[in-house]
């Protein structure tokens, strides 16, 4: 069989080694961290740091592709790693994905617009950035932000500016302007070897605490928005040669207009309902993806929720396995630690 090399072990590697296993592929996780979600489902796993020499040297002579879990794989690694095996999505996405600053420009470069935004290096720029937009915007650490760590904002000028920057670290920053959105919303995406598009229905996503809590289908969106945020994913997949899935995510306006926020070069939290409420899962496109099969049909067969089981929420679990519409998938963690992802569920709310 065919061996697929997964770089990270949290439990979007487990859900793609799942899925991975069922179309009779094997799976190499590599993870520095034994008993791994990923690794307890997977073949094998190499257990050293992302960007070990050896670890990536070994990947390459054992897989025949190599793809990854989460954005922050260090760019010069996964680049080497190309030079010797495929490893899809390509290395390019990663570059765009994992500064802010970066990332924006590429998603205005392809026509699509973002919040405005400043580079903020300094106390100074923060405060010449805030002035820029009245006082208000949202400032955001460029690099390894997720979960809405990293982040402060300013609702309007009463907000002091002072000590902004130190605040997050003083590292490299992005201030972007306030976005008053109606609702938000998120795009998964595929791209196959053979340039073939097939895009999930948006979902509508509600934050708590900075986390993604429930995805929701059909987002109460118009037929025009949901087919503007296809076409903006259309046009990222294209401009990156892209191979894989990806989530966008995205600002819908009062006026339905949409303005990207972030992009995510992997399968995304948002697309867990797929697995419930699609033939093909999000998980399995990856899977195909990568692999050069055909891709699945993304069309969503009914309507549904999905809602994470964040910390103490896993308590929960013996009501919604005792529910008759729930899918429950759990990530095989046992410390039930605040904010941190679990499992999730996704209720079907009506079939199609
Ligand atoms: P994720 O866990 O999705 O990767 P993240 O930590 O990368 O999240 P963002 O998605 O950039 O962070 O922001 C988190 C949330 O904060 C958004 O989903 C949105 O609710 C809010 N937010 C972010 N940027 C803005 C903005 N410019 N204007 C208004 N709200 C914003
Ligand atoms: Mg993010
Ligand atoms: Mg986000």
């Amino acid at each position: 069989a065919k061996t697929i090399g997964i770089i990270g072990g949290g439990q979007l590697g487990r859900m793609l080694a799942m899925a991975a296993a069922r179309l009779n592929f094997r799976t190499i996780i590599l993870e520095p961290q034994t008993d791994c979600p990923a690794a307890q489902v997977s073949n094998e796993q190499i257990v050293a740091a992302y960007d070990d020499p050896a670890a990536l040297l070994e990947l390459a002579k054992r897989c025949d592709v190599v793809t990854y879990e989460f954005e922050n794989v260090p760019v010069t690694a996964a680049e080497k790693l190309a030079q010797k095996v495929p490893v899809y999505p390509p290395p390019k996405a990663l570059e765009m994905a994992q500064d802010r600053l970066t990332e924006k420009r590429f998603i205005n470069g392809c026509g699509i617009p973002t919040a405005r935004f400043h580079a903020v290096d300094s106390q100074a720029d923060l405060e010449a950035a805030l002035a820029d937009f009245g006082g208000q915007g949202v400032l955001k650490t460029r690099r390894l932000g997720y979960d809405g760590k990293g982040q402060r904002v300013y609702r309007s000028a009463a907000d002091s500016a002072e000590g902004g920057y130190s605040a997050l670290g003083s590292v490299p920053l992005i201030l972007e302007s306030f976005v008053s959105f109606e609702r938000e919303i998120s795009i998964i995406a595929a791209r196959g070897l053979d340039g073939a598009v097939a895009c999930y229905d948006p979902a509508e996503n509600v934050h708590r605490d900075g986390i993604l809590h429930t995805s929701t289908l059909p987002a109460r969106i118009s037929d025009a928005t949901a087919a503007a945020a296809r076409e903006a994913a259309e046009k990222i997949l294209t401009a990156l040669g892209y191979v894989g899935v990806i989530g966008i995510e995205f600002f819908a306006l009062a006026d339905g207009s949409l303005i990207a926020n972030e992009m995510a070069p992997r399968v995304h939290n948002s697309g867990h309902w797929t697995e419930a409420a699609c033939v093909i899962s999000q998980f399995e496109q990856h899977i195909r993806a990568v692999t050069g099969l055909p891709l699945g049909n993304p069309v969503r067969h009914s309507d549904c929720v999905m809602t994470n089981l964040i910390g103490d929420d896993i308590l929960a679990l013996p009501e919604w396995l005792r529910r008759d519409d729930t899918f429950v998938h759990l990530y095989g963690k046992t410390e039930a630690r605040p904010g941190r992802k679990m499992g999730h569920v996704t209720t079907l709310t009506q079939g199609n």
